[in-house]
């Protein structure tokens, strides 16, 4: 049997125009030979009728802090609504269809309302209903407990949804439909150069989604990748291939080009808010207190630097306020930065490569962009700046590692 799965995010099943370009990429698969199981977000946006945020401040409306489970109900609707209407306009255009629940796709979860796990997917259901010639249309970010209560993954959670059931159906591959063509080097509205990545790995991918890059839920990644189920984000509004996410990465496949490249793209993450402690006695800070009562605070924190006699980290800017009553009471003097954005080079090609960090000292460097804080793993090298200066840094760092020119752009290696 060889499924494909086709995610369609909240614009791509919002308009009937939308819907119609659905139904064009479900046949071109289809004439492929292709078995397709659909999986659909909520309607839309903020704002419009059936999207997740309306559902919500529906929820506010009745009691201004809405029971978890009860919020889950209702929020589960806006994906079941977008089923019954794709599947219906499968039907209306010649393909048989199916409208169905996560619970009745066999999408199972834990119990964490609002942020739930899927501990199984039992795709016995929807295997029955592609042996009938039927086309599955799946409520996406929902499932069901083993007792039945109706649970979702987390906000962006559909994508999750898809790649579940490409894991557990052997999905030759999961296409994210979404209203951009693709993974970008950068934010185009940092970046306006940004170009379209042909090629990149799960590594990748997935520290671009946690450092900020908002086009895939980055657990969907974690399942893609420990399932090995190729991923492509593509548009549902144009014909562009998209970018293709597997394990090997495009220019690993070719070490010895000239266009070998270390930097596969530039992200960056805003509202943040840089937390040092003062130490006036040059003693050393009395850091287990600090990060335990931060914990229990419920603040989470990033770019953690401890040495001898300092301590700083990065919070986000809305906890600053709980952040530095925290502290204070703890006796600390706190120096609190706001106003600050990380900027992240990716790239699985920089592990090991030397002169990487070199490059963004210069780069930054040279266009008056003073580095605040640094945090790095084996795919990544993190800067906090300030705010106002993160369009120069983005920019500066996507001419230095070469993605300005598209000559560079994997996939095109000589
Ligand atoms: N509709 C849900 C949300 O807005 C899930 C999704 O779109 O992936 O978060
Ligand atoms: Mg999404």
């Amino acid at each position: 049997m060889k499924v494909v799965v086709q995610k369609f995010g909240g614009t791509s099943v919002a308009t009937e125009d939308a819907r119609q370009r659905l139904v064009a990429r479900v046949k071109h698969a289809m004439s492929e030979g292709l078995l397709v199981v659909i999986v659909v977000s909520a309607m839309g946006r903020g704002g419009e009728p059936y999207a997740t945020d309306t559902l919500i401040e529906l929820a506010r409306k009745a009691h201004p802090e809405p029971d978890p489970r009860e919020l889950d109900l209702l929020m589960s609707c806006g994906e079941i609504i977008s089923t019954v209407v794709v599947s219906g306009t499968l039907r209306a255009s010649g393909i048989d269809s199916v409208a169905m629940t996560g619970a009745q796709a066999g999408i199972f979860t834990d119990g964490a309302f609002g942020n739930s796990r899927i501990i199984r997917v039992d795709p016995k259901r929807i295997m029955e209903e592609l042996d009938r010639h039927r086309t599955p249309v799946v409520a996406g970010f929902q499932g069901t407990t083993e007792t039945g209560e109706t649970t979702t993954l987390g906000r962006g959670g559909s994508d999750i949804t898809a790649v579940a059931l490409g894991a557990s159906l052997g999905a030759l591959s999961v296409e994210i439909f979404t209203d951009v063509d693709g993974i970008k080097t950068a934010d185009p509205r940092v970046v306006p150069h940004a170009r379209t990545i042909d090629r990149m790995s799960y590594d990748e991918i997935s520290q671009m989604a946690h450092e900020g890059a908002k086009v895939i839920h980055p657990r969907a990644v974690e399942i893609a990748m420990r399932h090995n189920v190729p991923l492509r984000i593509r548009s549902t509004f144009d014909d562009a291939p998209g970018t293709l996410v597997s394990r090997t990465q495009g220019a690993l496949a070719w070490p010895e080009s000239r266009h070998y490249q270390v930097v596969t793209g530039i992200t960056h993450v805003t509202d943040l808010c840089l937390v040092s402690l003062l130490n006036g006695t040059g003693a050393a800070p009395p850091i287990t207190s600090v990060f335990r009562k931060l914990a229990e605070g419920g603040v989470s924190i990033d770019m953690i630097s401890v040495s001898q006699s300092d301590c700083s980290f990065v919070i986000k800017e809305d906890v600053s306020d709980r952040t530095n009553r925290i502290l204070k009471s703890l006796g600390l003097g706190v120096d609190l930065k706001r106003h600050c954005a990380k900027v992240s080079i990716v790239g699985s090609g920089m592990r090991g490569v030397p002169g990487v960090m070199a490059n963004v000292a210069e780069a930054l460097h040279d266009a008056g962009v003073g580095i605040l804080q640094t945090s790095d793993s084996h795919v990544t090298i993190s800067c906090l700046i300030s705010h106002d200066n993160l369009h120069k840094a983005a920019q500066a760092l996507h001419s230095r590692f070469g993605l300005d020119e598209a000559s560079q752009q994997r996939g095109n290696q000589s």
